[in-house]
């Protein structure tokens, strides 16, 4: 996608978006020089799936910009795995897909060895025959209950991807239950647990997802063009 492409998506997608709502730009297999043009645009959040690639993302994205790297957030938003914990910690903002105690006690153990405290997203299997990562609705209390326990992870929301399908109405159900689950949880007002952000929606879906009450949106084709033109897809 050319420069002038990004610059013109990012603002039209902006530009539709309401105050109070986060646009994390989903950056799986774009070049820094993509993701540079994205944040010159105004996006202020990057969201990556994979550890690796947004090391070295992040660090060509930082060289590029100077000293104004810290203006701009990493999110990770694919799945991690336990091994690559202690390097995701020193690079993410956020994690927005915790699914697992294991996984939490993995992310608090190394936090606490950087003194930090990570704020977590609690991954929600939403449509729970199709997606393999996250929780269901039902599991999902007790984990953000154990999950307060700990001093160096804090829940801060949810995040759901809901089934893939082309037409967004699809989703909706979906959003409307994970949101549904966001409200439960917030009423419990459990110590260590802030229910602020609920990350729904994509390219496709996002404006559902904003009705349905979705406060963070993850829009890669959207802001970047398609994907699969030129670049390989991102390994693991
Ligand atoms: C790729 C990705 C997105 C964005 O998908 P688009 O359809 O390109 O907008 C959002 N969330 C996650 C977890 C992703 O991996």
């Amino acid at each position: 996608m050319s420069v002038e492409g990004i610059a013109g998506r990012v603002k039209a997608v902006l530009a539709t978006v309401p105050d109070g709502v986060a646009v994390v730009a989903a950056a799986k297999t774009r070049t820094p020089a993509e993701v540079r043009e994205a944040v010159a645009a105004g996006v202020r959040v990057i969201g990556h799936n994979y550890v690796q690639e947004a090391a070295a993302m992040r660090r060509a994205f930082e060289a590029g910009v100077g000293g104004r790297g810290s203006e701009v957030r990493w999110h990770l938003i694919g799945h991690l795995q336990r091994n690559k914990a202690t390097r995701a910690v020193g690079l993410f903002d956020m994690i927005e897909t915790m699914d697992s105690m294991r996984l939490a006690r993995a992310v608090d153990r190394h936090c606490g060895e950087i003194d930090k405290v990570m704020p977590v997203l609690i991954e929600i299997n939403s449509g729970a025959e199709l997606s393999k990562t996250g929780v269901t609705a039902d599991e999902a209390a007790g984990l953000v209950r154990e999950i307060s326990n700990l001093t160096h992870v804090r829940v801060e929301g949810l995040m759901t991807m809901g089934p893939a399908s082309g037409d967004p109405e699809d989703a909706r159900p979906y959003f409307r239950l994970t949101k549904e689950l966001f409200d439960r949880l917030a009423r419990e007002g459990l110590p260590n647990v802030a229910m602020r952000h609920l990350s729904m929606g994509m390219s496709n879906s996002y404006r559902v997802a904003i009705e349905e009450g979705a406060n963070v949106v993850r829009i890669g084709t959207g802001l970047f063009g398609p994907r699969g033109s030129g670049a390989p897809p991102a390994g693991v």
